[in-house]
């Protein structure tokens, strides 16, 4: 069902691609503004010591090592032929340009490695780098992928994202100019939001035609300043059934062209302080598929462009 519900960006994946294409996601050392130029300060409320990359990824081995470790997992356990390298966790455009094509470069060197993906946030994207990041766009297949969370200033304040909305939008444009394709990465359920404030934030996506979306929901993590105000009792949380319905609106906004890179997330299980429940991943996303058939409707069919 959720095949055709949606325009998920695997399937797209598998037509632009001759066999199964998977991401890799790459540590290369960099830090992030947002944790005063570093790992180790906090940043954003919710960002665990890991800054939010992916379980699993060998941090400290070289870009090459990294990714050969990967194609041989995913070839495993997808039969995958072919990868995008998938620059994750913290800023990934934090250096200077010289940097940052060497560390691409590396990535791109990888047998069978067909994209890039380069994940930062909007306040990290001076004209140098997104020039770079162009020419990468006319190398190879890449996508840039930037943290947003909320369009509401109210929001990203009391995250503490040490950017507002304006910021992203400059970015957007700057990088829209350039012809990069971007999807933005947004969070349902942040404390203070209201349906409301969610399904406007939808709509601000589908005004911008943003290329993909990765839907996150909140996590909270043992070790992050909301693990603190959580454990006071200060973070209320969703329930499922209540998180199931917003990605619905959620996607029910967007244009029908829109890729859906991400409809929910599976935190790091060790530091999970909540949900809980979100660590059945496939109950959640059939929930989705549930909801949606419900409904009888499809991704755009609540979209007003
Ligand atoms: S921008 Fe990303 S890496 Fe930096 S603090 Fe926020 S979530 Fe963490």
């Amino acid at each position: 069902m959720r095949r055709k519900a949606f325009r998920l960006y695997s399937t797209h994946l598998k037509q632009r691609f001759d066999g199964r294409v998977h991401k890799i996601s790459v540590d290369a050392g960099f830090g992030c503004p947002n944790r005063a130029g570093g790992r180790d300060a906090h940043g954003c409320l919710f960002c665990d010591p890991g800054g939010s990359g992916a379980v699993g990824i060998e941090r400290n081995e070289p870009i090459a090592v990294q990714i050969e470790r990967g194609k041989e997992l995913m070839r495993r356990k997808y039969r995958a032929k072919w990868f995008i390298a998938y620059f994750q966790p913290f800023s990934n455009t934090f250096a200077p340009v010289e940097v940052l094509r060497d560390c691409y470069d590396q990535a791109l060197a990888v047998a069978d490695v067909v994209g890039l993906a380069v994940g930062t946030r909007p306040d990290c994207l001076p004209l140098k780098t997104l020039d770079l990041l162009a020419e990468y766009d006319q190398r190879t297949y890449f996508w840039l992928e930037l943290g947003l969370q909320s369009m509401h200033d109210k929001s990203l304040n009391f995250i503490q994202r040490g950017h507002d909305y304006q910021c992203f939008l400059d970015s957007y444009q700057a990088a829209r100019e350039r012809g990069l394709r971007i999807c933005v990465h947004l969070i349902l359920g942040l404390p203070g939001e209201s349906r409301e404030d969610i399904l406007a934030t939808a709509e601000e996506m589908a005004r911008l035609k943003v290329d993909g979306v990765k839907l996150h929901l909140l996590h909270i993590l043992e070790g992050t300043p909301l693990g603190d105000l959580y454990k006071q009792g200060q973070i209320e949380m969703l329930e499922m059934q209540e998180y199931v319905e917003l990605a619905v609106d959620f996607v029910e906004r967007l244009p029908p062209e829109t890729l859906i890179q991400r409809l929910t997330g599976d935190g790091p299980r060790d530091i999970l302080l909540a949900p809980l429940w979100s660590m059945n991943k496939w109950e959640v996303l059939n929930a989705i598929d549930a909801e949606l058939e419900r409904r009888g409707s499809v991704q755009g069919d609540r979209y007003r462009g």
